[in-house]
């Protein structure tokens, strides 16, 4: 059995990169066009593989050649691919389109992500009861996650949750029976309806969900680094002064980074600076899951 069972996303990036948007009805010829494997969950589950842990990646792609392709993708990280199913949808896709002043507009369809069901999880039920750690991110359906959240209390298997993207909709009741709970400050906003502009917002607003049950809340914040809370604790530790150029997919590195660590044994503030470290080092180089970098290159 594999340490980390990822449950979550994935999703094919179709980044082009253009001068400038075109108006309704206007065609017009951009420079360059990039694709890559994405999805929050697929991320999170590549970081954690290149580091060395063994991943499960319970996902379900679509029913085209963007399916073939992310199952050579997880083979090509060395992750277990017993837990992905093929839908009857087309896999998740994201449009991207990033203008010269580097702004950007994404499209996200979910796709065969939506047939990521319940009953999906019981198949692989060995895997998910034997894991160290299940993560789960919100690019899949609720209840999905929710039975995942129930699964990990039954069989005593701590859960991370992602809650990205924002959903407020979110059971609180749920959230409040995971391990960790991983939001940056807007997925935090959303959920608690507090403001989180200051570190000190932010700290009330973390502290408010572990006095509601969760035990650790551990807040990505960009630039600014990461806030972890608990019952008795609470620090910040700073992010590492890089030459940051690309942060797309920086918060997935760090949760696949943190996984790595934390079920490699470390203790909590350990494997945060590790991934902190390893969030800080895929910032300094374009793409996502193409800047993730590998133990070795640590
Ligand atoms: P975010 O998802 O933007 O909150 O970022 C996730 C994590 O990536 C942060 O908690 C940092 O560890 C790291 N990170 C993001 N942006 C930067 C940056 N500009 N410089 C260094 N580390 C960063």
């Amino acid at each position: 059995m594999n340490d980390i069972t990822v449950i979550g996303s994935n999703m094919i990036d179709l980044i082009t990169y253009t001068n400038r948007m075109p108006v309704e009805g206007e065609t017009i010829e951009a420079p360059e066009f990039e694709m890559g494997f994405g999805g929050k969950g697929s991320n999170q589950a590549v970081a954690a593989a290149r580091l060395g842990s063994k991943v499960s990646m319970i996902t379900m792609v679509g029913n085209d050649m963007f399916g073939k392709q992310h199952i050579e993708n997880y083979r090509a990280n060395q992750i277990d691919t017993t837990g992905v199913g093929i839908g009857t949808k087309n896999s998740g896709a994201a449009p991207i389109f990033v203008a010269e002043d580097s702004n950007n507009r994404i499209l996200i369809i979910k796709g065969a992500n939506n047939e990521l069901t319940p009953s999906m999880l019981d198949k692989h039920l060995d895997q998910i009861k034997h894991s160290k750690l299940i993560i789960l991110q919100q690019e899949i359906p609720l209840e999905t996650n929710y039975y995942a959240i129930e699964l990990g209390q039954k069989y005593h298997v701590p859960v991370l949750l992602n809650p990205a993207p924002a959903d407020e909709h979110l059971n609180i009741d749920y959230v409040s029976q995971v391990e960790f709970f991983m939001p940056n400050e807007t997925e935090l906003a959303t959920l608690t309806n507090l403001p989180t502009t200051t570190v000190e917002e932010i700290t009330l607003a973390a502290k408010s969900l572990v006095d509601k049950g969760v035990k650790h809340v551990i807040v990505t914040l960009g630039s600014k680094g990461v806030l972890w809370i608990n019952e008795t604790e609470h620090m910040l530790i700073p992010s590492e002064k890089v030459n940051a150029i690309d942060t797309t997919g920086a918060g997935d590195a760090f949760i696949g980074a943190f996984s790595h660590y934390y079920t490699a044994g470390e203790t909590i503030p350990e494997a945060l600076k590790h991934a902190n470290h390893y969030a800080a080092i895929s910032v300094t180089k374009r793409g996502t899951q193409k800047s993730y970098p590998t133990s070795q290159e640590i």
